[in-house]
C-alpha cells in the first residue's frame, strides 16, 4: 500500500509535483503547520510530504477559532508557517483580520478554479481550496415531501412552518451559505428569507450538523441543513443506530433547477509572519497532486478541488447521484456579505 503511495507521488512529481524543484527551493527543511483538520488518513499525508521532501513537519492541532484566537495572541513571534482552515467564511475573516500573507504559485493557479480561492492581487492570493463540501437539506422521508424542500427559498416558505432546524445561523457553515444566498437573492430578500427561516424553526437553534440530521430522525424536526461529509460518515457507520437513523431521512441537493448546491472548501493560507514561507506553498502544491487530493478530501468524505482528479466514494456517490449542479459564485465574492449577514441574523433573531 504504502509503496503504491510512493510510487503515485514518483509519477505525479514528473508533472504536477517537482522533486527536483523542492529540493531548489527548501532551505529551511522544516514546516509548521496550524491545522483544523483532524482525521487519520491525513497523517499519511504528512509522513509522504516528509518523506518526499525532507521537510520536517511539526503541527498544531486546533479547532477553527482556536487556531485564529492563536495566531492573534503569537503575532509576529508566532512560529506558524501553514495554516489549514475548513470552512470560506473562516479563511476570509482570517484573512481580513489580516492573519496572512499573499503567495503566488502557477501550479496552484492552474490546478485549482479560480472560484475556490482568494480574489487574486497583484501579490497573489491568500487562501485557496483544497476540498469541497455541499451545504444540503436532510427532512424526515414520512413527514416531508422532497419537492417542498428542494430549494434553499423553501427553508422560509410558510409551508415549512415548525419543521426547521439547524445549528446556529452565525456559525461559519451556515454564514457561507446565507452569503452566497445574498449573491442570488439581494439583500432585501436575504433578510426575508432569514426571518422566514427563524419563522419556521422547530426548536431554537442548537448543536452540530450530525445533531440536527438526528433530530430529524427522532422527529424532533423535519428538516434540517448538513454539510455532506456529517451524512457520509453516518451512512459508513457500521453502527446500527447510525444505520437507524440513515434508514429515516432523505437527502436533497437544493436548488438543481436554479444556482445550484452551495459548496464550501476545506483550505489552506501562508501565515503572516511565516518563516518557512516557500515550503508552506510547496506542502500546498504537494495538496493538489492527486495522491493527496485523494487523501485530503477522501479521508473526510470531500471532492478535491483540483480540476480532473476524481475520487470513488460509494457514500458520496450515493448521496447525490453522482453528478449533480453546484454553485459558481466565487466564495470570495459570497464572503463579501459575511458582515451584513450577522447583522441581519442579529436583526430577524436567528440565534
Ligand atoms: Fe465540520
Amino acid at each position: 500500500m504504502f509503496k503504491r503511495s510512493l510510487l503515485a507521488i514518483a509519477l505525479v512529481s514528473s508533472t504536477l509535483f517537482s522533486i527536483q524543484n523542492v529540493q531548489a527551493q527548501s532551505t529551511e527543511k522544516v514546516l509548521n503547520i496550524y491545522s483544523a483538520r483532524h482525521y487519520s488518513t491525513d497523517e499519511t499525508l504528512y509522513s509522504t510530504f516528509t518523506k518526499t521532501t525532507g521537510i520536517k513537519i511539526n503541527r498544531v492541532d486546533s479547532d477553527d477559532s482556536g487556531i485564529l484566537n492563536r495566531l492573534k495572541a503569537e503575532g509576529a513571534a508566532s512560529p506558524a508557517d501553514l495554516i489549514l482552515l475548513v470552512d470560506a467564511a473562516r479563511l476570509a475573516s482570517a484573512d481580513a483580520q489580516g492573519l496572512f500573507q499573499p503567495f503566488k504559485s502557477k501550479l496552484l493557479d492552474d490546478s485549482i478554479p479560480a472560484n475556490w480561492r482568494s480574489a487574486p492581487t497583484a501579490d497573489g492570493v491568500t487562501w485557496t481550496g483544497f476540498s469541497t463540501r455541499a451545504r444540503v437539506v436532510v427532512y424526515d422521508k414520512v413527514k416531508v415531501k422532497k419537492e417542498d424542500v428542494d430549494t434553499y427559498e423553501e427553508l422560509a416558505d410558510a409551508k415549512n412552518k415548525g419543521k426547521v432546524c439547524t445549528r446556529s445561523g452565525s456559525h461559519p457553515y451556515n454564514m457561507s451559505l446565507f452569503s452566497s444566498v445574498m449573491e442570488h437573492l439581494g439583500e432585501a430578500k436575504t433578510e426575508v428569507f432569514l426571518k422566514g427561516m427563524v419563522d419556521n424553526m422547530a426548536r431554537a437553534p442548537k448543536g452540530g450538523d450530525t445533531d440536527q440530521i438526528k433530530a430529524v430522525a427522532s422527529g424532533e424536526c423535519g428538516i434540517a441543513v448538513s454539510n455532506t461529509y456529517y451524512i457520509a460518515r453516518l451512512m459508513r457507520s457500521t453502527n446500527p443506530e447510525d444505520k437507524a437513523i440513515m434508514e429515516k431521512v432523505g437527502v436533497v441537493f437544493p436548488n438543481q433547477a436554479s444556482w445550484g448546491t452551495h459548496m464550501n472548501i476545506a483550505g489552506g493560507a501562508v501565515a503572516k509572519y511565516a518563516k518557512n514561507r516557500d515550503n508552506a506553498v510547496l506542502f500546498m502544491e504537494y495538496l493538489a497532486s492527486p495522491f493527496a487530493q485523494d487523501h485530503f478530501a477522501n479521508g473526510n468524505n470531500e471532492w478535491p478541488t483540483v480540476k480532473g482528479v476524481k475520487i470513488d466514494n460509494a457514500a458520496l456517490k450515493a448521496m447525490s447521484g453522482g453528478d449533480f449542479k453546484s454553485e459558481t459564485v466565487p466564495l470570495a465574492t459570497a464572503s463579501k456579505n459575511l458582515v451584513k449577514v450577522q447583522q441581519m441574523l442579529d436583526r430577524v433573531g436567528y440565534k
